[in-house]
């Protein structure tokens, strides 16, 4: 579904016949969807001639830092002269999963003040209206997938090409968990054959992403393994680490990526969720999941400063580890008749 705002999708699609300056900004914290989606779409546009960019918020785990692309990667906290002239000279301007303004963290305010025409490709729920351009479809299993739709309504996909397909490839992989989740249809697998039939390498893209564990991160898992709390009664569990856990085992960017899900591979578990102790931040980070009609986007909306979908969600408390899980048993007790309902 296109939505069109003040560019129409011809418009839009005249403006990328010739070369231009394309800064693309995906979300911070950066995950496989949004750095698979943003390398994506910068091979697709270096293809058609353009002088693209790829501008991270902040930094991203290791298992990321070998898709295609990565090394021409800025990171505009680090280095945000660099990144500040590439958005001052910006012609267009992609922001990819992500459709909140907020979402861009530590690029927030630059990215209000910039006049650049923004196009916005994205899969999360509510889409603010901040774009010039806006694909949004909530019911896309990941940014990934659209890039390669986009490609294709661009009348572009004699373009496909290795890195192109790899960098799609592993932000599908990672944002259906392998292919799992149920918005992954007959499309997206129709979508990362055609990845297959270019020349890419899946098997290679799995290995790089899921087996490149180091032993400290295993014990981390261990912990929060330990951690895991079950309330039976209400189809629920959580994890928690608390910050001295995460220093025990070098905590790194990535590690936690993915231990929620533990919980809902109990049996009769709906809802699962993990609590992430943040001294520097001051925060607790949150991530929710859930199976079935239980809406976790509406609950971390409400409850913990944040948003997502409806089967996978994240936000932030402001109160202690402690404080945070009081109050997340309580809501759960609260949400009791949703929780046992079918
Ligand atoms: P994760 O739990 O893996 O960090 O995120 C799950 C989903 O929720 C992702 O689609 C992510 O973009 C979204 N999400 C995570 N944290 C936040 C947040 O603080 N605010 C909003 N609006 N979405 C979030
Ligand atoms: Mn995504």
């Amino acid at each position: 579904m296109f939505l069109m705002k003040s560019l129409t999708f011809e418009t839009l699609k005249t403006l990328l016949q010739t070369p231009k300056n394309v800064v693309i900004v995906p979300h911070v914290n950066p995950d496989g969807d949004a750095l698979g989606s943003s390398l994506g779409l910068y091979h697709y546009l270096i293809q058609k001639g353009h002088n693209v960019c790829v501008i991270v918020p902040n930094d991203y785990p290791e298992f990321l830092k070998w898709i295609p692309g990565t090394s021409t990667i800025i990171q505009f906290d680090t280095h945000t002269e660099i990144a500040q002239q590439k958005l001052d000279n910006a012609e267009v301007l992609f922001t990819l999963d992500f459709n909140a303004l907020h979402r861009s963290g530590p690029m927030q305010t630059v990215l209000e003040k910039n006049k650049t025409p923004k196009i916005m490709i994205d899969h999360h729920q509510q889409p603010e209206d901040y774009a010039a351009y806006t694909y949004s479809d909530v019911n896309m299993c990941s940014t990934s997938e659209m890039i390669y739709h986009f490609m294709d309504q661009m009348g572009d996909l004699e373009l496909m090409n290795v890195a192109i397909g790899t960098a799609l490839y592993t932000g599908i992989m990672t944002d259906t968990a392998s292919f799992r989740f149920p918005k992954t249809t007959s499309t997206t697998h129709r979508v990362v054959a055609h990845f297959i039939e270019v020349g890419v390498n899946h098997s290679n893209i799995h290995n790089k992403v899921y087996d490149a564990n180091r032993f400290e991160r295993l014990k981390l898992l261990g912990t929060a393994l330990s951690n895991l709390r079950v309330m039976n009664a209400l189809h629920t569990a959580y994890i928690t680490l608390s910050q001295k856990e995460l220093d025990e085992f070098g905590y790194q960017k990535g590690d936690t990526e993915g231990l929620v899900n533990y919980g809902l591979s109990i049996k009769g578990i709906k809802f699962a969720a993990i609590f992430i102790e943040n001294k520097d931040d001051s925060i607790i980070k949150i991530s929710l999941r859930s199976k079935g009609n239980f809406d976790v986007n509406q609950l971390a909306r409400e409850h913990f400063h944040g948003g997502g979908h409806q089967n996978a969600a994240g936000g932030k408390s402001l109160l202690s580890l402690d404080e945070t899980i009081e109050k997340f048993e309580h809501l759960v007790e609260s949400l009791k008749a949703q929780l046992q309902s079918e």
